[in-house]
């Protein structure tokens, strides 16, 4: 059985449709990049796995549970225990500015108050270590780079102990020296057998690091395939037109 199973599901805004019925399996261990024209419903999709968007047809469901099954949410106690399996990285960190690094590290996993103090602060040092960034830890965000901001933003993320992480365009709002020091981050995590979806434009790294490849466009599916296969022979029009375009 697939980790995570969507199936037609379905978003739109008013009369604009965004994901027209979509449907893919998520298997443990899987790192699929997702491509596709600015628009097409990339966001939206992640989103709505995390249920930041609320979709309006269709099932997602997550190990044993469904997040939302034909179009009905589960309760929100259910949806919390199923968010908070997934960890999300998003194109602008997010970090909490008024925190310090190890701050917007140690916050939410003391708010859920499952661990004592001293195993989040031992394990905000290991992830900071993992990341580079432990000489960082009592900074702010605005005295960091961008590449270090989302390194922290994914370090916070794998506080939770997910096991998925999301990205959403990780690297996009980072000048192009930078983008190297996450891509770095993302590529151990994969090779740690960590299990992502990675909205991405970066194709070296879908080429390198995906075991799949999922292209989108104007809220469908359009293919997906193994990077190798698809790059050198996709299958449709649309996608060909999309990659002679990177
Ligand atoms: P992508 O991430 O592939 O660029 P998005 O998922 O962000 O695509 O957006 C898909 C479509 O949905 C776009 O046409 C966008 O304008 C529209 N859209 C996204 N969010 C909203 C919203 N909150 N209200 C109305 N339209 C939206
Ligand atoms: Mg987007």
């Amino acid at each position: 059985m697939a980790f995570i199973e969507v199936s037609n599901m379905k978003k739109s805004y008013g009369k604009l449709d965004v994901l027209k019925q979509i449907s893919f399996d998520v298997n443990k261990n899987d790192v699929v990049a997702v491509i596709g024209p600015s628009g097409s419903g990339k966001s939206t999709m992640l989103r709505s796995l995390v249920h930041l968007e609320e979709v309006n047809g269709g099932s997602i469901r997550v190990g044993d549970d469904y997040l939302v099954k034909d179009g009905v949410y589960s309760k929100p106690q259910e949806i919390k225990q199923i968010t908070t399996r997934m960890g999300m990285v998003f194109q602008h960190f997010n970090l909490f500015p008024h925190l310090t690094v190890k701050e917007n590290l140690e916050l939410a996993p003391r708010l859920v108050k499952r661990e004592s103090v001293a195993e989040i602060k031992s394990r905000s040092t290991d992830l900071l270590e993992k990341v580079g960034l432990i000489d960082r830890a009592n900074a702010y965000p605005a005295n960091l780079s961008g590449g270090q901001k989302q390194r922290v933003a994914i370090a916070r993320a794998l506080m939770m102990n997910p096991e998925i992480m999301l990205f959403d365009e990780p690297t996009s709002a980072l000048d192009p020296e930078l983008t190297g020091e996450v891509l770095q981050v993302m590529k151990r995590l994969a090779q740690e057998h960590m299990t992502m979806i990675v909205v991405t434009h970066e194709m070296g790294f879908a080429k390198e690091v995906a075991n799949r490849v999922m292209f989108m466009d104007n809220g469908e599916i359009i293919e997906s395939g193994h990077p190798a296969e698809m790059f050198s022979n996709p299958q449709f029009e649309r996608t060909k037109a999309f990659l002679s375009r990177q």
